[in-house]
């Protein structure tokens, strides 16, 4: 690396973000390449850096899990993205969630003020030869470069989808039916709650099971993700499936009777201002109209108003136990494409996920 030669960080979502902050607090130069907002993806809808997309929670942030672990291994290395993240925390019992506006705002203005990063609003095609390059272009990563990195890292690309789960508006729920806890009480009264007996439970399976769906494309082939799972896909697996996944009332009698209702669905803030809220755990591929007819059969959200319904997207990621080293270099050599390198591969590539094997995903 020379003063002559920034780095280039390809994607400015949290990775890159976070990559372009770290580099330019050591004096290093950076030149992050971000699509947004002339080239788009199917679910980021802003042109900020670091837009979170489906929930806008971090998952848990007690030292008792990997997850808290990593949280405060970052916090103890100044991480961009901890800090923000902090700054603009909403209350979510134990996890760490965020004001995602917000969270984005300040990461742009934060990463926009660093005189080391030149910010370049352009898709990237292909894998840039030469000079040190961090590809953080996540899940969404576009079609261009993504045939670039499969020829690059010579493994089978693959994809899969997973789905966004709905946010309403708090005003629009009935606080007369629903009431607030969170699990075991645990973290505080964080979330709203909508209790089901065992009759609303079966209506609603009935109709999760019938309602119309969002046609995949004839080439894309379903694999879903475990952890993001769509509500229809978990009733069809067994119609106890999301009473015992999602929807389990477990730790969360209700206060008003004492009693555990036999399901419950839980709505996690999604502001900081405390308006909107997101269905826990209900991603989505039905169409929008069945989406809203069969969310309104749910005690409290009779008049729910949405302001996001729950959709499907592709999601690509690299094998990289195959593909990269342990630090997250490209492997050396003989995986790489001989068409994208001609001569000896930069072993100073590096690639960032967009998910973990763990789910990435789950909502608490
Ligand atoms: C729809 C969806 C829902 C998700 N839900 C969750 C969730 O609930 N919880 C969770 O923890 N994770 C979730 N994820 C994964 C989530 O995206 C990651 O946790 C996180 O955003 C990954 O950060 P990243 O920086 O790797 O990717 P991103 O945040 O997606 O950033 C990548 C950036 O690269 C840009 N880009 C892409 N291609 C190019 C190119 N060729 N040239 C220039 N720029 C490019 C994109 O515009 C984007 O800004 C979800 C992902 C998707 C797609």
């Amino acid at each position: 690396m020379t003063e002559t030669a920034p780095v280039r960080v390809i994607g400015g979502g949290l990775a890159g973000a976070e990559a372009a902050y770290q580099l330019a607090r050591r004096g290093i130069g950076v030149e992050l390449w971000e699509m947004r907002p002339v080239t788009g993806t199917e679910a980021h809808k802003t042109d900020r850096l670091a837009e979170l997309v489906c929930s806008n929670s971090f998952r848990d942030d007690s030292m008792g899990t990997a997850v808290g672990v990593l949280k405060q291994e970052m916090r103890a290395m100044d991480s961009l993205i901890m800090r923000v993240a902090d700054q603009v925390r909403v209350p979510a019992g134990s996890a760490l969630a965020v004001d995602r506006e917000r969270f984005s705002e300040v990461v742009t203005e934060e990463v926009e003020g660093l005189a080391e990063v030149n910010i370049r609003r352009q898709e990237v095609e292909a894998v840039p030869e030469g000079g040190v390059t961090i590809i953080a272009t996540g899940p969404l990563t576009s079609s261009a470069l993504s045939e670039s990195i499969a020829r690059t890292v010579g493994s089978r690309h693959l994809y899969f989808y997973d789905a966004l789960s709905p946010i309403i508006t708090a005003e629009s729920i009935d606080m007369n039916v629903v009431y607030r806890a969170a699990r075991y009480g645990k973290g505080g009264d964080d979330y709203i709650n909508c209790p089901l007996d065992e009759a609303e439970y079966d209506r609603l399976i009935d109709e999760i099971l019938a309602a119309e769906t969002m046609p995949l494309r004839s080439f894309e082939k379903c694999i879903y993700f475990e952890g993001c799972m769509p509500v229809e896909e978990l009733a069809r697996r067994g119609r106890k499936t999301l009473s015992f996944g999602p929807m389990k009332p477990v730790g969360l009698e209700d206060p008003r009777t004492g009693q555990r209702p036999h399901a419950v669905l839980q709505l996690r803030q999604d502001d900081t201002a405390g308006r909107l809220f997101s269905m826990v755990g209900f991603q989505t591929k039905m169409t929008y109209g069945e989406q809203r007819r069969v969310f309104r059969m749910i005690p409290g959200l009779e008049h729910a108003e949405f302001v996001r319904l729950g959709s499907l997207h592709r999601n690509t990621y690299i094998d990289s136990p195959k593909a990269l080293t342990a630090a997250l270099t490209v492997q050396g050599g003989n995986s790489l494409d001989s068409t994208a390198y001609p001569t000896q591969p930069s072993p100073q590539m590096s690639i960032s996920q967009g998910i973990d094997e763990e789910s990435p995903h789950a909502q608490e």
